[in-house]
């Protein structure tokens, strides 16, 4: 770089001036940068020879950004030989879409279940249809259908699955469908957002590729959007992955990618937390009159507890549980609760509660609704990592007045 003191003011203006310190940060500097500056044009030309060696262009990677890639990556990876390559993407939908364009083709099938991400199931059925990859939908516990599925639709080139999933909290046994799909030369990817790598690691289990909505647990604190996704190898992921997010434009901004590393420091403290706090929730409400069901891996009576006990070290912050009064016992519960707040959203440090059938799925049709498990009086509960006691206050002086 040539000196710059020669300038005149408005040149001067335009410059950056980036002073080299003998200095080391201790936290991830943030480097919102657009571009890359070379030295020389062999610098240049060496760079667009090979983009994976150094930085460009943002939209390709980014020091922060690749920061914060990498340490999602040793999590998931944590007792692999070889970590895996992760990509960060702008939010978790970018993630998922940008997975499925890129290793699906029209005329590929997928393989889901009905209990999935609400988003994941209209981007499937309103963008993915369009583009000619057609989406199945099959309880994926039930490996005769899945079976049954996979070897009379030879469209079908990959299973994507959700454990625990939104909102009932079942789990599929990945190990049993990795197996699977293995025998039968599908590929799978899971949607790992509600346990995250620090409860489940679905890479043990044989699963190919990784998807999180970071904007949940990871980042923890609600003030970021992101995705990730990730695979084992880093030949597919720069060949054929990588390409995608690229070309897409679905890179993850530099601002979110830098509060997502710092809300991954505290990751192992807060998940621990949560735990706590959601079981303890979860055994208070299965005792109480109000309530006629509980939705949670970690209670000895959920379907899914061996699964869960197998697969994951705790059972998360997520539970849900159905009201007996219906409808109108989970609005007057949202409006009753004090310190809990109402967001649709989940997995960050305070306590949100949903109530599906008066929020997020208002529109709708009833019948459809509950055939998804939405039933009226269901509430899903993000449960925070607040002093207990105060979470039990609240409930019990809200469940009072249902
Ligand atoms: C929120 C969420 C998504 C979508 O993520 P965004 O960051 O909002 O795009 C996908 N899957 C699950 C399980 C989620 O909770």
């Amino acid at each position: 770089m040539n000196d710059t003191k020669h300038l005149k003011l408005a040149s001067l203006c335009v410059k950056d001036h980036l002073v080299e310190a003998k200095v080391k940060p201790h936290a991830l500097p943030l480097m919102p940068t657009s571009s890359f500056e070379f030295e020389d044009a062999q610098e240049s030309i060496d760079a667009f020879i090979d983009t994976s060696k150094t930085h460009v262009y943002s939209r390709y990677g980014n020091p922060t950004v690749d920061a914060a890639a990498r340490k999602l990556a040793l999590l998931e990876g944590v007792n692999l030989s070889d970590t895996p390559a992760c990509v960060l993407c702008s939010t978790g939908m970018a993630a998922i879409s940008t997975l499925l364009s890129a290793i699906l083709s029209q005329g590929d099938a997928i393989l889901t279940q009905g209990s999935i991400y609400g988003g994941t199931t209209e981007l499937l059925n309103k963008v993915f249809t369009k583009m000619g990859i057609k989406t199945i939908f099959v309880d994926l516990r039930d490996e005769a259908k899945v079976r049954e599925a996979i070897s009379t639709n030879p469209e079908i080139k990959l299973i994507y699955v959700e454990t625990p999933s939104n909102p009932s909290l079942q789990c599929v046994d990945l190990k049993k469908l990795s197996t699977l799909a293995q025998d039968l030369g599908v590929r799978t990817a899971i949607d790992n957002t509600f346990a995250t790598p620090y409860l489940q690691r679905p890479f043990e289990y044989g699963i190919d590729y990784i998807i999180h909505s970071t904007t949940k647990f990871l980042n923890g604190h609600g003030n970021s959007l992101a995705g990730a996704i990730l695979c084992r190898s880093h030949d597919e992921m720069k060949e054929k992955i990588w390409p995608h997010v690229k070309l897409l434009g679905t890179s993850c901004a530099v601002f979110d990618a830098w509060l997502l590393n710092t809300g991954m420091r505290t990751l192992a403290i807060r998940m621990e937390r949560h735990c706590d706090n959601a079981e303890a929730l979860a055994q208070y409400l299965s005792e109480h009159p109000k309530v006629s069901h509980v939705n949670y891996p970690g209670l000895p009576h959920h379907e899914s507890h061996s699964i869960a006990s197998a697969q994951m070290t705790r059972y998360g912050g997520m539970l849900s549980f159905e009201l007996r009064a219906g409808l109108e016992g989970g609005k007057t519960l949202m409006t009753a609760l004090n310190m809990c707040s109402i967001a649709p959203t989940l997995g960050d440090v305070d306590t949100l509660v949903l109530h599906p059938a008066s929020s997020s799925h208002l529109r709708v049709e009833r019948e459809m609704r509950i055939a998804n498990g939405i039933t009226d009086g269901l509430v899903r509960c993000s449960v925070g990592i607040e002093s207990i006691e105060d979470i039990i206050a609240d409930y019990d002086q809200a469940l009072a007045q249902c």
